[in-house]
């Protein structure tokens, strides 16, 4: 499952008017440079003069994409958004869903105009809610907003999001709010003790059990929610009076912290940590090498440096594309912290497949090497093979 919080929209509009062609939810920027190209020569075809489309594909390998293109009287663009959770349709199709796929971008929920009672209609996602003034109820000339029944009026009662919002706006804008979270977590229905239960079983009950893959919010017999990340509870939510506590249960399982922020919503609450668990995932997954970076000797058997040391770090040999500027292996130092040791001459890193059976001399070496072995390439001022385990370290200045 993936769970890369940013992705692409990608979509076209005539200039001056709304959006009106589907957008695409896209996990990569390369992909969404590929649809932006598609985009553009789609509508390069039906125009009279394609020149100002054919300049833009020219320039678009190099181009900085996040943003608004505007080309002839179209405007091409690129939205870098966080925790879209655009709905995809591989549980109606029975599809294996890798999360990274292309879908169609959720359009933004719009409130029509109201109807001759006053209420005004939305869709979230394909369900159709209704905002209304609760007039003539105990909550006088407020603002409610609920699901519309498949049969039967809407009311305060029926499948209500929220009331007593001071006006028809607030309470849309409010709805929105409590309903964006759906998209990216499941809350299952919430769950009452029921006084005629045993106490015993209602003890037993108290906690909620989820097994469900991803991200499902369960409640507990005594109205806190419980965030599970794939059945493992990950965050406890609760309410106190107004306000509204999430606390993190450390991914050590020792421990919890408590998250920061003012929510109006359970719901909103939960995105939030869900946010702050992938993060903190995210932020572990950067790979500290632990390695003394010595400065480059100042000898004749050293060229001095042509790049600037300061941009230098340490990478797997596995990790170094095109273009990279080699400095130092990192020598294991015995009994001490490795150690860089910088060739004579940097040298630019080309990368190219490497086999054991290359026959430059160099390459056989590493045969026997037990984990994969990448081949720098052979474009260097000693036009020799640069075999390396993958795994092993390099001080570099990244291209
Ligand atoms: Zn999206
Ligand atoms: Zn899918
Ligand atoms: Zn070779």
């Amino acid at each position: 499952m993936n769970t890369n919080r940013i992705r692409y929209h990608v979509g076209s509009h005539d200039l001056g008017l709304d959006t009106e062609y589907r957008v695409e939810c896209v996990d990569t920027l390369d992909e969404a440079r590929e649809w932006l190209r598609h985009d553009v020569e789609e509508v390069a075809v039906d125009v009279e003069d394609d020149t100002e489309f054919d300049a833009f594909l020219d320039r678009l390998d190099g181009l900085d994409i996040v943003g608004e293109h505007r080309i002839d009287a179209f405007v091409f663009f690129v939205r870098h958004v966080t925790d879209c959770g655009c709905p995809c349709d591989c549980a109606e199709t029975g599809r294996e869903c890798d999360g990274e796929h292309p879908r169609e971008a959720a359009a933004e929920p719009q409130l029509a105009d109201a109807d001759d009672q006053g209420r005004s209609a939305f869709e979230f996602d394909g369900t159709q809610y209704a905002v209304f003034n609760t007039a003539g109820s105990d909550r006088d000339g407020l603002w409610a907003a609920a699901q519309v029944p498949a049969e039967g009026p809407v009311s305060a009662s029926s499948d209500c999001l929220l009331a007593g919002m001071a006006t028809r706006e607030v309470a849309f804008a409010r709805a929105v709010e409590k309903l964006r979270p759906t998209r990216l977590i499941t809350f299952l229905p919430k769950r009452y003790a029921s006084i005629t239960t045993p106490r015993e079983e209602r003890e037993a009950d108290e906690y909620p059990t989820v097994t469900a893959d991803g991200w499902v919010v369960g409640w507990s017999t005594d109205g806190y929610a419980v965030l599970f990340e794939n059945g493992k509870a990950r965050a406890h939510i609760y309410r106190e009076g107004p306000f509204i506590f999430a606390t993190i249960h450390r991914a050590e399982g020792v421990g919890s912290d408590d998250l920061d922020g003012e929510w109006r919503f359970v719901e909103t609450a939960a995105a939030a940590a869900r946010a702050q668990i992938l993060d903190a995932r995210d932020r572990m997954n950067v790979e500290f090498f632990p390695v003394v970076v010595t400065a480059l000797p100042d000898d004749e058997d050293h060229a001095p440096l042509l790049v600037d040391p300061a941009a230098a770090r340490i990478v797997r040999a596995g990790d170094v594309r095109e273009g990279d500027t080699m400095l130092a292996c990192v020598l294991d130092v015995r009994g001490r912290m490795p150690q860089t040791d910088y060739f004579n001459d940097q040298y630019t890193a080309h990368p190219i497949p490497y086999s054991p059976s290359c026959g430059c001399g160099v390459c056989c070496l590493l045969a026997d090497e037990p984990g994969p072995v990448v081949n720098l390439g052979d474009d260097n001022q000693w036009d020799v093979c640069d075999p390396m385990a993958a795994s092993a370290l390099v001080l570099i200045v990244p291209a």
